[in-house]
């Protein structure tokens, strides 16, 4: 048997592995993680190294492989184990070896440290009062928002004051040369703000909110280590809930990782943690570098903090002794990594947590399937809140049927019911969220006469029509002239259909001039910045309106918004993709939950040409329940996980025919099977139950039975994508481990195969996106 080893495992070079013998002495001991000594180099000098593979395939000659001197001592080190997680992701999600430590590692990068910014306060606070007086007599908004945090929070960093809480550069330029503030530079990895924790303020948890913290705090202290799913609808405080039994893991000694989607990132959930455990928390965002994230890192491994915040990556903080994972909006789809390893966030917080022996806590208002089932199977604990903590009400829906408007003659994108209540909204002076659903939506243009639809040359999808008189694919970014005539057939009837957000602020502009209006998409957000920026903007209730897609449901908080429409509601619907009810269900709902905030209910307009569907009918009554329980029906019966689970074969090359000669020769379950056994029925849909055998402990026995489903290799969806062909296999079984080991074997069959040189091959495990 031979280790391959790396020997400095901060290096950029993770690949960078040395091999070596294992002495049979070692033999049993040895395992993936597990620091070794290692002579090294031609004066054969001592090196320690870490073990990240244990293989019987040599890589050199084998004479010339030197023998591993000893292992060292004592216990598995906080890298070690990121290096088994590591193996473990590498295993259940396919990858390299090397990428999979990329993914868990934070690297040293040879960058000088950046420094950092902060603004202080340096007048006293009576002053700045004084002041805050004043710019409040003028009316200047920004002014005062500035004033009022500064006298809130002496010292602020810098890029918080310019992004989350707009203010201009010009603003802080002309409060430094009035000597109210200091802007001082930092070491980076400092704290990234200064918060003073402020107990006083503390919210005292309702009966719900402290059964809940009590039963878990009582299991954690009697040894149980479980995880938990927490149903609370939005603004039934769940964080607050979070924050208890982080407080309680702590003070135990231990440190607790906290995941929260990016978008929901925003300055007030910030604040709260700071206010509550002061600069023992560290936040993370993607925007990061690696070398950012690496001082991050080394904060927690010198034991500076407890608590890491932070998107999907901040799961791999070198935490010593990790008491407790947090997972916030569990359903969201940004807990699974785009890129190979494309691990989940949720299976891989859990393994972690079995690792350090902590517990898990899941949270959402929507949960996902795959949890809920879990939790209903008892394989997840859980515990519901089913009522907003402060006062507040949920809002009323109203579902309009589209079919009907028109019918009645009513061409605006605005039923009659919405514009009555927009009017009345705008004579209150209460704010208005207008909401386009576009996923799996495309604003195509295509021929009335012929029916060509304009598609991009490199990819198989539509070009989208933009203002600026240009067609463009969302895909690759491909731009051409809007075209006068059908390529096709000449015809000048060549045109968009339905609306995008543009559209939809053009025609609120027309009817309602006097409104004052915001818009947040892509186009709008796409400088740095540009999304916070709008949102304190409509915070700070410098428009009326805001119009937006998906961005706009989720992370803030308007208690001035009193009316929600959501303009089409089933877009998302006609994706071809099994998760798509789920995913109305769960935009529909945050939506809803957007209106109302503050002492006033809200309303909500749901617009739609299906408001039949089940999806739209339990969004309207805000019944996760009903919901859940229609929406297994139909996974059982067309077998989609969580009834069953899914592996997607991504095979793509630039080069078709060798795409066509490579996959013509997979047959899944045929020359591609586990060794352990297994049938598999064919396209001609035989069906034959059989045993399947499960290696345990290194035996392998027969252990379950299985049904194991093929479907391809086909072309993908995007068959001609960035000028790459793409095919895809689906295989469905009921045991992930069973489909783990059928990606071995498809890793197996192409590694040396000649027909795969120019193939590149994809794993992904339960799939987010079809
Ligand atoms: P969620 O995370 O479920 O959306 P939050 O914890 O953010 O809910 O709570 C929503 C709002 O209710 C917040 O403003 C929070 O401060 C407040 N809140 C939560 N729990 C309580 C409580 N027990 N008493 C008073 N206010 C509370
Ligand atoms: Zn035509
Ligand atoms: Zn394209």
């Amino acid at each position: 048997m031979y280790a391959n080893i790396i020997v400095d495992i901060s290096h950029e070079q993770l690949d960078k592995t040395f091999q070596y013998l294992i002495p049979s002495e070692l033999e049993d001991q040895i395992q993936v993680g597990m620091q070794v000594n290692v002579p090294f180099g031609k004066g054969n000098r001592m090196l320690t190294g870490y073990i990240v593979e244990i293989t019987d395939i040599p890589e050199f000659d084998v004479t010339k492989i030197k023998p591993i001197t000893s292992a060292v001592e004592g216990k598995v080190k906080v890298e070690g184990k990121l290096i088994q997680l590591a193996a473990w992701i590498r295993q259940n999600y396919g990858s390299t070896m090397n990428q999979a430590l990329k993914t868990v590692i934070p690297i040293k990068e040879s960058v000088k440290q950046k420094e950092k910014k902060a603004i202080k306060l340096i007048i006293p606070i009576e002053k700045a009062k004084e002041y805050l007086a004043e710019f409040e007599r003028k009316h200047n908004g920004a002014r005062v928002r500035f004033m009022e945090s500064l006298i809130e929070d002496e010292i602020i960093e810098y890029g918080l004051v310019t992004g989350k809480l707009n203010i201009a550069a010009q603003t802080i330029k002309s409060f430094e040369g009035l000597g109210i503030i200091e802007i001082s530079v930092e070491e980076y990895y400092r704290n990234p703000i200064k918060i003073k924790p402020k107990d006083e303020i503390r919210n005292r948890l309702n009966s719900t909110q402290k059964y809940i913290t009590d039963s878990i705090k009582k299991e954690y202290d009697d040894g149980l280590r479980e995880t938990y799913l927490i149903h609370g609808i939005t603004g039934s405080g769940k964080t607050e809930v979070y924050m208890e039994l982080i407080e309680h893991v702590i003070k135990q000694g231990k440190q607790v990782i906290m995941l929260i989607p990016e978008i929901s990132l925003t300055y007030q959930t910030v604040i709260r943690f700071y206010r509550r455990f002061g600069d023992r928390v560290s936040i993370m965002n993607s925007r990061l570098s690696k070398g950012e994230r690496y001082d991050q890192f080394t904060r927690a491994l010198k034991g500076e903090i407890d608590i890491m915040i932070g998107p999907r990556s901040a799961l791999f903080t070198p935490f010593e002794n990790i008491g407790m994972i947090v997972i916030d909006e569990e359903h969201e789809g940004a807990y699974k990594s785009e890129n190979a390893p494309k691990y989940h966030a949720r299976e891989t917080a859990i393994e972690i947590a079995r690792m350090n022996n902590a517990s898990v806590i899941l949270g959402s208002a929507t949960p996902s399937l795959e949890a809920y089932n879990n939790a209903l199977t008892g394989k997840y604990k859980l515990y519901t809140l089913d009522e907003r903590a402060k006062e507040s009400k949920l809002p009323s829906v109203y579902v309009v049927d589209l079919r009907e408007e028109l019918k009645e003659g009513n061409r605006s994108i605005f039923s009659t019911k919405l514009q009555e209540l927009m009017t009345d909204r705008l004579e209150k002076k209460q704010q208005i969220m207008l909401f386009l659903n576009k996923r799996g939506y495309a604003g195509f243009i295509s021929c009335r006469a012929c029916g060509h639809v304009m598609k991009c040359p490199h990819c198989d999808i539509s070009l989208t029509s933009h203002n600026n008189g240009k067609l463009v694919c969302h895909f690759c970014g491909f731009e051409q002239p809007m075209v006068k005539a059908c390529p096709k057939c000449g015809s000048k009837y060549i045109s968009g259909f339905r609306a995008g957000t543009q559209q939809v602020e053009e025609s609120v502009k027309k009817m309602y001039p006097q409104a004052k209006v915001l818009r947040m998409d892509m186009d709008t957000t796409s400088k740095k910045g540009g999304h916070e920026k709008i949102l304190a903007a409509f915070f700070n209730q410098e428009a009326d309106i805001l119009i937006g897609t998906q961005m706009i449901v989720k992370g803030h908080d308007f208690p001035n918004v009193t009316l929600v429409g959501i303009l089409a509601a089933d877009m998302s619907l006609y994706a071809s993709d099994y998760r798509a009810a789920e995913r109305t269900f769960q935009l529909l709902t945050q939506a809803a939950g957007r209106s109302g905030r503050g002492e006033i209910a809200g309303e909500v307009v749901i617009q739609t040409y299906t408001p039949e569907h089940y999806s739209i009918i339990t969004a309207q009554s805000q019944d996760y329940k009903a919901f859940y329980e229609q929406e297994i029906m139909y996974r059982t019966l067309l077998n989609y996980p969580p009834v069953c689970n899914m592996l997607l074969v991504k095979l793509s090359s630039k080069d078709e025919k060798a795409l066509e000669t490579a996959t013509s020769t997979m047959k899944i379950g045929h020359n591609i099977k586990p060794k352990i056994g297994g049938v598999v029925h064919d396209e001609e849909g035989r069906k034959s139950e059989v045993k399947i055998e499960v290696e345990s402990e290194g035996k392998i026995e027969p252990k379950e039975t299985d049904n194991i489903q093929v479907i391809g290799p086909v072309n993908a969806t995007l068959y001609k994508a960035n000028d790459i062909y793409n095919k895809v296999i689906y295989i469905k079984a009921k045991s992930y481990q069973l489909l783990t080991k059928y990606k071995d074997e498809i890793e197996l069959f192409a590694k040396d195969n000649v027909d795969f040189r120019k193939i590149s091959v994809q794993f992904d495990f339960n799939p987010m996106n079809m």
